[in-house]
């Protein structure tokens, strides 16, 4: 096994003919006997990255990990490729846990899933007295820091963990998220000892990024998932509300869908999931409680019903899709309702938590200053992927061709009488007043807060009458963002005033914004059908291929995905293998899962 190499067993094992961007270089420090840190995002192949050396080492590797389901997941992929795999967590009973443990006294598996719980267990340090353990990998390893949302203080009892031990293993640590007060903690808390750290450029050019702005957001859900008959997706919606009620009209309409949030049962909330990684629902409304731990690899859209609270989620969330490397479309559907109910969390959070009332001010403020940027992403009229990459401090060109400005047509629109008529009513107003208000007054509401406020006696009242409300609230978060006017980070944001404001009085003063086109979206089949597109004939065989993966999953007991993915029966449907080598140069196709499935494969592609 040692003479093999790390190529070998990607291919033999997992069928694949090239690592990816970061993987080498992760799995050759491993092999050294080097700690390692990858920050690389999600989809990325992170879980590869321990699973080859752990191939190629002597000795079990440990994988802690902090969902269930997430285990369950990848023990039933290991399994699949031919490696003895098992995991050790709740889901078990008393009998199979001592079972499992006592299989792995016996060295009967190479990889074992631990829940971070179970470590200091006596049961469990005396397995590990007894065995050799070549490397502890940490997955979701930002879990450990009180910085990031997802911490677990069971992460915390790792580094103990590893101390206890006879021998110090090689300790791998892998996560999606990359602040530095993040990777921070986890080299610190976790131990490491001088890591080779790795961090892969944050882009996923299989996704497609797009922000729309529909009057009726359930009908541009509809309407979309009547497109996309075939597609597994995800909905995410901020409150359970909503879930709720979006999976009522979906069921109502007659899609498939499932639901999930923390409202639910525990039994409720796995059935639905599982149902929907099996694909026997194929579309998901959920909240942000949905995801973590779910590695499907064929969820073709995410559409946000509303906005999330910051980037960070947004772009987790956003990641789930096209985990295959194949196309998939990630679209937020903004609504101005949606910042006041990220208001409103932010707020209310924290509430109970032992927070001292001035860290608990400096969270909030800090969250209020994200979801601004969250607000600009979708008002911003430059390139979405460009603006998340600087987000995440990476610089990129200012056009990527597969987002919705991009794609959009745009012309230069002369703003400076708006400009002016905003700022000017700002300014009037004493600067002690929000977004709403004051573009209720210039654009000449007569409601009862601009009464209140006597902003109807403010000069620059009703100048505007004729723009429409949604163009002066793009117009003023354009002045947000080139800093024409700034918003306060207070629980009721308020406009005031910058260094810039006073500029745009000057007689010579002229301000421009890019506005899309009326109708000047470019159809995305307009640019050539997609690469990946098959043609009808291969739609048909790629049918029946999927419906014999059906079969054959129910028989194993494993999701779909898991037997082969999406893009591997896309490439046969193409390719069309005759034989067993042609089989194998199947990306996804590696000698184990051949001997199981590729016989029966190969007989529907031979029919056709
Ligand atoms: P992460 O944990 O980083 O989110 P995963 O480990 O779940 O990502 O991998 C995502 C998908 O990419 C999986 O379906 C995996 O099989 C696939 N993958 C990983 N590495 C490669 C590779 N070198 N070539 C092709 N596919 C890969
Ligand atoms: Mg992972």
């Amino acid at each position: 096994m040692n003479e093999q190499k790390k190529e070998q067993v990607l291919k033999q094992y997992f069928g694949y003919d090239s690592f990816r961007e970061g993987q080498a270089k992760l799995i050759d420090s491993a092999l050294e006997g080097r700690d390692v840190l990858g920050i690389m995002p999600t989809g990325a192949g992170k879980s590869l990255c321990f699973q080859v050396p752990a191939l190629m080492m002597e000795g079990i590797t440990l994988v802690i990990s902090p969902l269930i389901s997430l285990m369950k997941d990848q023990v039933g992929a290991l399994n699949q490729a031919g490696i003895h795999a098992a995991f050790l967590n709740s889901s078990l009973t008393m009998n199979q846990y001592y079972k499992a443990l006592s299989l792995a006294s016996k060295n009967q598996y190479k990889i074992i899933y631990v829940a971070p719980e179970r470590l200091m267990t006596e049961e469990f340090l005396s397995f590990v007295s007894k065995v050799d353990i070549s490397i502890i990998a940490i997955d979701e390893a930002h879990c450990v820091s009180q910085w990031g949302q997802d911490f677990r203080p069971s992460y915390l009892k790792i580094g103990e963990f590893i101390e206890i031990l006879p021998k110090r293993p090689v300790i791998c640590a892998y996560t999606a998220t990359a602040t530095k007060e993040v990777k921070n903690d986890i080299i610190e808390l976790l131990m490491l000892e001088e890591p080779t750290v790795v961090t892969t450029g944050f882009d996923r050019k299989n996704l497609h990024f797009a922000v729309r702005k529909p009057k009726n957001k359930y009908k541009e859900v509809k309407d979309y998932i009547s497109d996309h008959r075939k597609d597994s997706g995800i909905i995410y919606c901020l409150t359970r509300k909503l879930v709720e009620e979006v999976y009522e009209n979906l069921i109502n309409d007659g899609i498939k869908a499932a639901k999930y949030h923390g409202g639910l049962l525990d039994k409720e909330r796995q059935d639905n999931q599982d149902n929907f990684i099996y694909d026997r629902a194929l579309v998901m409304v959920a909240t942000n409680a949905f995801g973590m731990g779910i590695d499907k690899s064929n969820v073709r859209f995410v559409i946000h019903y509303n906005m999330p609270r910051n980037m960070e989620n947004y772009y987790q969330e956003a990641g789930r899709a096209g985990r295959d490397g194949e196309l998939a479309e990630c679209i937020l559907l903004y609504g101005g309702q949606d910042v006041i109910t990220n208001q409103f969390f932010i707020e209310h959070e924290f509430e109970e938590d032992e927070l001292t009332p001035d860290v608990r001010a400096l969270v909030r403020e800090k969250n209020r200053e994200k979801l601004k940027k969250m607000t600009f992403y979708c008002f911003t009229n430059e390139c979405l992927r460009g603006y998340i990459l600087r987000y995440f401090g990476e610089y990129l060109g200012n056009y990527c061709g597969n987002c919705s400005n991009c794609l959009t047509q745009f012309e230069e629109v002369d703003i400076t009488k708006e400009g002016r008529a905003l700022i000017g009513c700002v300014k009037e107003a004493r600067e002690r007043y929000g977004m709403g208000v004051i573009i209720d007054a210039v654009h000449g509401a007569s409601n009862a807060k601009v009464k209140q406020y006597h902003l109807d006696k403010n000069p620059y009242y009703n100048q505007l009458p004729a723009v429409p409300v949604y163009k002066l609230r793009q117009i003023l978060q354009y002045l947000l963002m080139e800093e024409y006017l700034m918003l306060t980070n207070e629980e009721y944001s308020i406009l005031k005033l910058t260094k810039k404001s006073m500029e745009v009085f000057q007689e010579d003063a002229f301000i421009s914004m890019k506005m899309a086109k009326e109708r000047g979206i470019v159809q995305k089949k307009a640019r050539g059908e997609k690469e990946e597109d098959l043609r009808s004939e291969d739609e048909r065989l790629f049918a029946e291929l999927r419906n014999l993966r059906m079969e054959l999953a129910r028989e194993a007991k494993v999701p779909p995905y898991i037997i082969f993915s999406d893009k591997s029966l896309r490439m046969m449907c193409r390719i069309r293998p005759r034989s067993r080598g042609e089989m194998l140069s199947i990306s996804g196709v590696g000698e184990y899962k051949y001997e199981k499935y590729g016989e029966k494969f190969l007989n529907i592609i031979g029919k056709h």
